[in-house]
């Protein structure tokens, strides 16, 4: 069982001593290790049972340390940096020598991203490394948003996470690279695309391409509930299967035909964020009740709701 607790200065020792601890971050909780620490980056895969071709995250707390990691910072990257962080934006940049292929899968770039939390903003200020951090699930189920999330998944093979609460933002961070001068989205995430065509204007979007090798981790089939979770043909379901046995996840408005201790309603004020701050939490909930299928409504594509979806489409059923 691991520790729950808000100890900075232990984690700190078990990360100097190569452990791998959860910690705390607005957008999901992370599985944390130190990045020029290829004993502890390997041991990252190992506890989550992440395929080695899915690149890692790399989480710092200021500008001056993330220089002497990356080899070069095209200006619009850090008009960007500038206007979201600390915050849930994740930019790939080119890597120097002193970051390991291990945590870019071989890739010539680094993914980096100052997190917008204060107990985890204040480790990495006391640490001399960056913090490698994919989310802390098994690979492949949804992304955990509070401590107790990370230790009824990950407990039995870490020491310690750091309970910082739930995480507010609740949808991992956008992922953006860059091609010659312009942006692309690999990703989408906490930082609206909206948000950031405000900043440097047009980005390209590649996100919904499953099959595109820059972004391993983009797979088809992710984030997803044990229970089959559809987002077609809620008719059809209900005519096979009793209201008892379906549960029903909405944007905003409860739907007659489930039973209403099935259903979990995201916001019912129609906020995107406060939608995303549940999603992950709500769909664990669905995927813990005696029921034998989930459905899941998508929301309006915009704002934060592109993101939403997108991790609603991944965690569905193929058909
Ligand atoms: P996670 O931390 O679990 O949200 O996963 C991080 C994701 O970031 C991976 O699944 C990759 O898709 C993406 N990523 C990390 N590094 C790179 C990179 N150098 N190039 C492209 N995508 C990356
Ligand atoms: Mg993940």
């Amino acid at each position: 069982m691991a520790i729950i607790g808000t100890d900075i200065s232990y984690v700190k020792q078990l990360l100097q001593a190569g452990q791998v601890v959860g910690i705390p971050t607005e957008t999901v909780y992370g599985l944390a290790g130190n990045a020029f620490d290829e004993d502890a980056v390997l041991k990252i895969f190992t506890v989550k049972n992440r395929p080695q071709f899915d690149p890692l995250i790399v989480h710092t707390d200021t500008l001056s340390k993330l220089t002497s990691f990356i080899a070069d910072f095209p200006e619009k990257a850090q008009k960007l940096a500038k206007a979201f962080w600390p915050g849930p934006l994740t930019l790939l940049l080119p890597k120097s020598d002193e970051i390991s292929d291990l945590v870019t899968s071989g890739l010539s770039t680094v993914a980096v991203r100052i997190p917008n939390h204060s107990l985890t903003l204040e480790l990495l200020s006391t640490l001399d490394f960056p913090l490698a951090a994919p989310s802390a699930n098994p690979f492949g189920y949804i992304s955990p948003t509070s401590a107790q999330h990370v230790e009824k998944q990950l407990g039995k093979k870490i020491p310690y996470i750091l309970d910082g609460g739930e995480s507010q933002v609740g949808i991992e961070s956008t992922i953006v690279g860059f091609e010659g001068d312009e942006a692309v989205v690999y990703r989408l995430g906490g930082t609206s695309v909206e948000a950031l065509e405000k900043i440097i204007g047009t980005v390209k979007l590649v996100a919904h391409s499953s099959s595109n090798p820059k972004a391993p981790g983009m797979l088809k089939s992710h984030y997803s509930p044990r229970k089959p979770l559809f987002i077609t043909d809620f008719e059809q379901l209900s005519k096979n299967y009793s209201k008892e046995k379906i549960g029903y996840l909405s944007f905003q408005i409860a739907i007659e035909n489930v039973s209403l201790e099935n259903q979990r309603i995201l916001s019912l004020t129609g906020s995107y964020s406060e939608a995303a701050k549940h999603l992950f939490s709500y769909m664990r909930q669905l995927d813990s009740l005696p029921i034998d299928v989930i459905y899941a409504e998508l929301l309006p594509e915009k704002d934060l709701g592109r993101a939403i979806n997108d991790r609603i489409r991944r965690a569905a059923v193929r058909e």
